[in-house]
């Protein structure tokens, strides 16, 4: 049986479906909205605000106050109860509001004389674009029911607020008030590269219009359709040779699995068996879901809400027979920027992505599944950029820059001129860095130097053949166990690292034993909460503490190098104990593969990544025990300058091309020279044609760079004179400057050094 409060929220929603749906101006059906709930409801007031941006929200309607404050009461989010409501996204009842200290009068309203207070924020994404409140003079306790109905009456409403109409009739107020939009605007890139084309507003979101059902059974059985037509549809889709191999498939079969997950599904069909419709328990199953991880720190999770996000929506999608709206529109474009409030990884797949130029997302993290793929597509994406969704209009140009992480709306005749001179630019680059595949990574004064890539997506291994690089410098083992749904076992490695081994055919490997904790989360580990991950209980720590983790993929390795040479190396390591407790793990293990009499490696060479300062205090005692060395840059830096390495408010502040950091990276490869143990560089500082041209000057022969920018690379070291580089690096050695990064670049310049 149905509650009283379902049954009231039946009738009212009823009623005002029907005044949403009037012929008259939004703002007139938004007045009578306010006039249905107060009546229906039993309160003296009530009224409506809508967020004009994400700081400031304005009067729309109201019932039972000033007609004339309409559009002239406004207050920022956080400001008084409303605004409190609007920020904390988080309903707000009171029975003596004016004594709560956020209280502030809104006079031109009319509000004298109003005691208690109910606010309740309309949600889109996560995002509070309005609040509704409610208002009575004398002292009312809201009860829960109460507070149950005027919920689900947000939810309608937050769909009103949202629609196309609502959006326009906001724009134009905007405008009418002489606002002049941006034409730049900045975001947070997460993959890089140019592109121009036409906006393609992605509306994967499928307002629900009706929360109640009439019949339960017939409800679950268009669940139970809908749910196999989608998934039966992801199956096809996905099953694709076009999209290629790499990581950006192991998110899309993840995917998958979670859009055929039992537990989901079930969830979903006991809201229908509580009377909700199928579109209505798809979203109940989510914010269900979202209320218990949406506070989480563990970006996996997170990662796993926006997949959710997605499938609800495709599912949504499906339930109500139109889904692929926005997809058609795309294909009649030839170049087009998709530009999506979120966006998961299939929804990107819906789209003929041949023609994608660009992503825009208003939310978005450098971990996004859909980042993931995207670059995987050589798609630019800028994430992080609010409110532009409301802001461009389907079909309107719009350029992308995700070197730099800028938005260019409706760009000038100028704008679009330079952006094509860049695409023409980046071609004709392509073209020379594809000739200089078959040369050697070797100086202009004869100097070879080493030159690896680093992988860790099993796409980074189509690089070995386009760079015809010297091998793999640096192999990241975790992103098979983070793709992975459990602990990958021995022989799962094995068949891993063997096929790695097999596509390196007879070029040098250097594996790193499982680096995981801090951002690396595995989806079967629960998170940790640590306060500092980064210096928490990660890497060498976890594997050294679960020592079987470790004997198991030093197993695999062993046996998947069997008769060839095998590089291990041990990331975090911070003192010379525990590198000699981690090579002792492994010397074991090899011992009991020879007792077994099993096939092993002809050599086995194992090293450390030196990535803790206080690492190079021990040098020498290390340097006697290793047989090689490589240096992690990018963690080495962060713990150098006590900096994290992923907060983007802090990448400007310290320059590893400073005498400092290069002072230390001097010591490392003249102790490593000295104790003639092979040294590399496997850090970000690699990848970068003028931080390269700086370490080869300090010494360094060996680099391993990522794939994508090794030709850039190779490219400065071919134009690069050795004995004159050494000369300036040890006169900058001795700068007091904050960055030696203007003067490299100006010797690079002068010295004709190919640095793009
Ligand atoms: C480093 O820290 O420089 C490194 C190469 O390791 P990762 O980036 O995987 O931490
Ligand atoms: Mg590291």
């Amino acid at each position: 049986m149905q509650s009283s409060t379902t049954n009231q929220a039946i009738v009212i929603l009823k009623q005002l479906r029907q005044a949403a749906d009037e012929e008259a101006k939004i703002s007139d059906r938004l007045s009578r909205i306010m006039k249905i709930i107060a009546e229906q409801m039993g309160y003296d007031g009530v009224s409506c605000f809508v967020a004009i941006d994400d700081s400031y929200l304005e009067l729309f309607a109201e019932y039972g106050f000033n007609p004339d404050a309409m559009h002239k009461v406004s207050l920022r989010f956080g400001e008084g109860l409303i605004g409190s409501v609007a920020k904390n996204g988080r309903p707000l009842a009171l029975s003596d509001a004016k004594n709560h200290p956020k209280y502030v009068i809104k006079e031109k309203l009319g509000e004298e004389g109003y005691n208690s207070f109910l606010g309740v924020p309309l949600m889109r994404r996560h995002r509070a674009i309005g609040v509704l409140v409610a208002e009575t003079k004398s002292a009312h306790e809201f009860s829960r029911q109460e507070q149950e109905t005027l919920e689900t009456i947000a939810m309608f409403l937050s769909d009103v607020v949202s629609s196309d109409e609502m959006t326009e009739y906001k724009n134009n107020l905007i405008k009418s008030r002489g606002i002049v939009t941006k034409e730049r605007i900045k975001g947070l890139s997460l993959s890089k590269g140019y592109g121009i084309g036409l906006a393609v507003l992605h509306r994967r979101r499928h307002a629900v219009t009706k929360i109640f059902s009439e019949d339960k059974d017939k409800e679950l059985e268009r669940l139970t359709l809908a749910h196999q037509q989608m998934n039966d549809d992801l199956e096809a889709k996905f099953n694709t040779t076009k999209l290629g191999i790499g990581e950006h498939m192991d998110i899309l079969d993840a995917y998958l699995m979670f859009a055929q997950d039992k537990g989901w599904f079930k969830k979903i069909a006991d809201n229908v068996l509580s009377g909700l419709t199928a579109e209505a328990a798809v979203e109940r199953a989510y914010e269900d879901m979202w209320n218990r991880l949406s506070a989480t720190k563990d970006n996996y999770l997170k990662e796993r809400l926006h997949d959710l996000r997605d499938v609800s929506d495709r599912l949504q999608g499906y339930l109500s027979g139109d889904f692929g709206e926005s997809i058609s529109v795309a294909s009649e474009s030839k170049d087009v920027i998709i530009i999506a409030q979120a966006m998961g990884p299939a929804e990107l797949m819906d789209y003929d992505y041949t023609k994608i130029r660009g992503l825009i997302i208003e939310e978005g993290t450098p971990t996004m599944h859909v980042a993931i793929v995207a670059k995987a597509l050589n798609i630019p994406v800028i994430a992080k950029i609010k409110g532009l969704f409301d802001e461009v209009k389907s079909g309107e140009l719009i350029a992308v820059d995700g070197n730099e992480g800028y938005v260019y709306l409706r760009p000038s005749e100028d704008t679009q001129r330079k952006f094509r001179q860049k695409l023409e630019e980046k071609e004709r680059l392509q073209a020379k860095l594809a000739e200089l595949k078959d040369k050697p990574s070797c100086t202009l004064d004869g100097v070879r130097i080493g030159h690896y890539i680093n992988v860790g997506l099993s796409f980074d291994l189509d690089y070995l053949k386009s760079t015809n690089c010297d091998g793999i410098g640096l192999y990241r083992t975790e992103i098979p166990f983070m793709s992975s749904m459990s602990m990958p076992d021995v022989e799962e490695q094995k068949v891993y690292y063997q096929e790695l081994m097999d596509k390196a055919e007879d070029r040098k490997v250097i594996f790193r034993s499982l680096d995981v904790g801090s951002d690396k989360l595995l989806p079967y580990w629960a998170g940790l909460n640590e306060g500092n991950p980064a210096i928490g209980w990660r890497s060498i720590r976890i594997t050294l503490d679960r020592r079987a983790i470790l004997r198991k993929q030093i197993k695999a390795f062993l046996e998947a190098a069997a008769g060839k040479e095998l590089n291990v190396m041990f990331p975090m390591i911070s003192n010379l104990a525990e590198f000699e407790e981690a090579k002792e793990t492994l010397m074991l293990e090899l011992e009991k593969e020879k007792r077994f009499k099993r096939p092993i490696p002809k050599k086995v060479n194992v090293g450390l990544m030196v990535e803790v300062p206080s690492i190079v205090f021990q040098l020498d005692e290390i340097l006697e025990k290793a047989d090689f060395i490589s240096i992690g840059t990018n963690d080495l830096a962060q713990f150098f300058f006590a900096c994290d390495r992923g907060n983007p408010r802090l990448t400007e502040r310290y320059d590893v091309l400073s005498a400092p950091f290069l002072r230390m990276m001097h010591t490392i490869v003249k102790k490593a020279d000295k104790h003639k143990v092979y040294c590399s560089v496997c850090g970000e500082m690699a990848s970068n044609p003028i931080e390269a041209m700086a370490l080869i000057g300090l010494g360094y022969r060996n680099l391993s760079s990522s794939g994508s920018t090794f030709c850039r690379v190779k490219s400065m070291i071919r134009s690069l004179r050795v004995d004159d580089i050494s000369d300036y690096m040890q006169l900058l050695l001795n700068s007091k400057n904050k960055t030696l990064r203007p003067q490299l670049v100006a010797y690079a310049n002068d010295h004709n050094i190919e640095i793009f």
